[in-house]
């Protein structure tokens, strides 16, 4: 393991220019050699892809989405930089909102919108983030470069969601990036982007700078991976949900697997796996109170209490019920409708599986759903929208107390299905109304 430490600092964290300002404390503090990742300011995503959409029909809003861009990140140069470096940093913002306003242009020429253009759209966002912040380290003589994480993050063409090849990424950064350390105290990296072995611009998901953290951190072998967010750690629930979450310690990689894949937005799912390769812990740590103790994430270890952790949500879930055929063989039947979703690559949330019935929980909209039932028209399909409320903790199976406890707090409410050990680790309940409540009522008993 080297002495490098990656620290990614989310959209919020470098949202204006005293979060900025807020970053550089926190780096500064910070003795090791050091690979800061960081997302775009926060909303810059959305807006361009908002820029793409619009570059369709309407140029002139599309233009007026950028200048806004433009205008916001050199509200940031105006406030933090002071020396000839300001200027610079103007040209150099300047220089990529050009390839913005080119290439907006270009797609109102060619009247298209592939996932490949949408990708290139994307990455100036963390592009002109790291650009603005390289300059405030320059500003405060902080020895530091700026990297191009297309050159280093390599990846396959799945536009939109591209898939790392660890093999070319490990070998790229050994060569050319870990030398950089013996010049450079801080290397600044975009999250989020890379390129395919064409050298087209992909990107790894949405919230995918959690991931780029992880890669880097098991390419440059670093000694810990710093997740700075905008709460301190991963809590009992979403905070916005409930305002009494409090801060988990210590999670285990699978737990936050769970909470991630069911909707708790604190940590990029894929953001684990390279860590747990490598075994390098990861910590989740607060922008906005550094000396909080966030929550360290470890290889699976084993507690000896049964306890529930922590409460997700995830909305807008159909619940597909195949009522099945009698005369036909049962295993055929479920291994067909998998089928039909492994084709078309949607993710299936949870299943359970009787006699006489298959259930599938999965996110698709009404026209998905629709063509599910004119593909399935032997079956009964019935499909109904809701919560599917995901209960994460240690052996929560094995205490009677707090399986009764939890059956009295939601005594009141009509859960549409209940699923208990899928693992020792979760649980998840299914509501189409009052979920809030339900969520509630079920995180006193974390809080007791
Ligand atoms: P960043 O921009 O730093 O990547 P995100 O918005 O992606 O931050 O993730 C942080 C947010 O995740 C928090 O503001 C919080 O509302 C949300 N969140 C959802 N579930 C949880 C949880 N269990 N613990 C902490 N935060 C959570
Ligand atoms: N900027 C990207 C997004 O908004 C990636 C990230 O923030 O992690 O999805
Ligand atoms: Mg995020």
């Amino acid at each position: 393991m080297r002495n490098i430490t990656v620290m990614k600092f989310g959209g919020s964290s470098v949202a204006n220019a005293s979060a900025m300002l807020n970053v550089l404390k926190i780096i500064s503090a910070n003795n090791s050699k050091k690979l800061v990742v960081l997302s775009a300011c926060k909303g810059v995503t959305d807006l361009l892809i908002e820029v793409a959409n619009f570059s369709l029909q309407n140029l002139s809003k599309a233009t007026e989405i950028i200048d806004e861009i433009s205008k916001h990140h050199k509200q940031i140069i105006e406030n933090t930089l002071k020396t000839e470096l300001r200027n610079k940093a103007r040209e150099e913002i300047e220089k990529l909102i050009k390839q913005v306003r080119e290439y907006s242009e270009g797609t109102h020429l060619l009247q298209e919108l592939t996932p490949k253009m949408m990708d290139y759209f994307v990455s100036f966002g963390e592009k002109l983030s790291t650009t603005v912040f390289y300059y405030i380290l320059l500003e405060e003589k902080i020895n530091t470069a700026l990297i191009n994480s297309e050159n280093y993050i390599i990846t396959n063409s799945k536009f939109g969601e591209a898939e790392p090849n660890f093999t070319l990424i490990k070998s790229k950064i050994q060569k050319e990036l870990i030398p950089q350390f013996e010049i450079y105290d801080t290397i600044i990296a975009q999250g989020f982007i890379g390129s395919d072995t064409d050298g087209r611009t992909t990107t790894l998901g949405r919230g995918g700078s959690d991931y780029s953290a992880s890669i880097y951190g098991l390419a440059l072998g670093a000694n810990e991976i710093q997740i700075w967010t905008d709460v301190s750690g991963v809590k009992s629930a979403d905070p916005r949900l409930v305002e009494q979450a409090i801060t988990i310690d210590e999670m285990t990689i699978d737990e936050i697997r769970e909470l991630s894949f069911y909707g708790a937005k604190v940590l990029h799912p894929d953001t684990i796996k390279p860590a747990i390769e490598a075994g390098i812990p990861i910590k989740v740590l607060n922008t906005f109170s550094p000396l909080d103790q966030g929550t360290v994430i470890k290889e699976n270890f084993q507690e000896s209490q049964p306890k529930l952790h922590s409460i997700s949500l995830l909305s807008e879930v159909t619940k597909l019920h195949f009522h099945l055929d009698a005369k036909r063989n049962n295993n055929l039947q479920v291994v067909d409708i998998l089928n039909y979703f492994i084709r078309r690559d949607i993710k299936i949330l949870s299943s359970s599986q009787s006699e006489t019935s298959l259930l599938l929980f999965a996110k698709i909209d009404n026209q998905q759903i629709d063509n599910l039932k004119a593909t399935y028209t032997d079956y009964q399909v019935e499909a109904n929208k809701g919560d599917l409320i995901c209960l994460v903790g240690n052996n929560i199976l094995l205490d009677k107390e707090l399986l009764s406890e939890l059956f009295k707090k939601i005594e009141n409410y009509q859960v549409d299905y209940i699923q208990f050990g899928i693992n020792k680790q979760l649980s998840l309940l299914f509501s189409k109304e009052n979920t809030k409540e339900i969520i509630e009522k079920i995180h006193s008993i974390i809080g007791n």
